[in-house]
This record gives C-alpha cells, structure tokens and sequence, in this order.
C-alpha cells in the first residue's frame, strides 16, 4: 500500500555517487570513508526511515530560514563558496546582526542529542570554520534545532585561521592518498566513534585492516566479495 510506495520512493533516490572533490562537510571526517567515496566502493544502504528523517530535518531548517527571511536580516542563503580546486561548499545563510555579518549552519537533531549537546560538536565547527575562512567573514554561529520539540542552542564560532588551514592541509594530503590509490589508515576511535556507528563503509572497512592499504590490490579482493 502507501507505506510500500513511499519506501521505495526514498530507496530509489538513494544512488551511489562517485566523488570527485571534496565538500565543506567532509572537513575533519574519516580520510577512509572519503577515499570509499571517491573510490566509488559499494555502500550499505540506508533505510528509507532514515531517509525521511533526514527530508524532515531539512524542512525545519527551511522553517527557520523562512523565519530569519522574515525578520530582514538575511544577507544571502545557500551561498556557494568561491570555486576552489579542492573543496566546494553551500552555507545555510549569511545574516546581518547589529550591523556586523555572520555564516550561519543549521542543525538538526533528535532530543536524546540536543539534550546532551553542551558545546557545538567538533565536526560542525570544522565545517563553519571553512565558510569563515573562504567568505572572509569573521564570525559564524551554529544553530541546533531539537527536530522533536522545535528547541534551539546557538553557539558563536570566531574565525581561527590555525584549523581553517590545517583542515585544507588535512585534506590535500588525503588527495594525494586518493590519486596514488592509498587507503588511508582508520580513526584511532574505531569501531566505537559515531562516524564509525553511521559508516556506510563499514563491513568494507573491517575487511581492510587498520593500516595503509594499497587500494588496488585490496580491490581485487571485495570485488570477489560483491
Ligand atoms: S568504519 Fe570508521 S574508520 Fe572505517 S571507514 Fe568508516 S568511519 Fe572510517
């Protein structure tokens, strides 16, 4: 019935895409997913449920957006970075607060998160760290939004040129890797870090081993497997 129909509406939008460069999101994350991706390595499916969920955090940061529209100050949304040879990236918005401008990220989470969440996750500011850093602006604020009760924390985030750059040199390092066919090493939390517990390339990445993998013999060995 309608349940099946609209499963499979999510299951068929959901494609394998290779990757050709980095995106704003992939700063600070597993150099090894990335290299899956690029690598365009078969990935675990993710269930339609949390596809939805995913289409309705989306919706309430329109919501907030719209909200923000209202009140004037919205200077731009979706604004792509400059064109980089490296990295592209959208913000969410760039708003005008008592005359002075700043990257805002949106965030949605359930409850269960959002009442832990005591500081902005790391991740997150690595991302706002790179919009201040190629949109020149100096001040970014990250806005959790509670998708089970519509609550809100906003953190202030400074511009610090010392991670935007180590970010990018994290990541042309991870290039080279990518075009000399290196599988890079895990993240010293794995199994356990929730990149890990999320990871579409997990069972891949158990057959791997720890260590630097060359990609092409490794290749050899799941393409039996798939
Ligand atoms: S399982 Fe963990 S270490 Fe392995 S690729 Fe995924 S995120 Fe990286």
């Amino acid at each position: 019935m309608l349940k099946e129909l609209i499963d499979k509406f999510y299951l068929e939008k959901q494609k394998d895409k290779e990757q050709h460069h980095f995106y704003i999101t992939d700063a600070g994350k597993c150099g090894r997913a990335i290299f899956f991706k690029f690598k365009n390595v078969p990935r675990e499916k993710m269930d339609a449920r949390v596809l939805r969920m995913f289409d309705h955090g989306d919706y309430i940061q329109m919501q907030i957006l719209n909200i923000l529209f209202g009140l004037g100050i919205v200077r731009a949304s979706e604004v792509n970075i400059p064109p980089h040879e490296l990295i592209s990236g959208r913000a969410d918005a760039i708003v005008t607060l008592n005359n002075e401008l700043y990257v805002v990220d949106f965030k949605s989470m359930n409850s269960l998160v959002f009442k832990n969440l005591n500081q902005p996750k790391k991740e997150n500011v690595d991302q706002i760290q790179l919009y201040l850093h190629f949109f020149k602006i100096s001040k970014g604020l990250l806005l959790y939004i509670n998708k089970d009760t519509s609550e809100l924390k906003e953190f202030l985030i400074n511009y610090n040129p010392a991670i935007a750059q180590s970010l990018l040199r994290d990541l042309k390092i991870l290039k080279t890797k990518i075009d000399a066919n290196i599988v890079p090493q895990r993240i010293p939390g794995y199994p356990d870090d929730w990149q890990c517990q999320y990871c579409q390339f997990f069972e891949i990445c158990g057959m791997t081993g720890g260590g630097e993998v060359n990609w092409e013999e490794f290749k050899k060995k799941i393409e039996k497997k798939f």
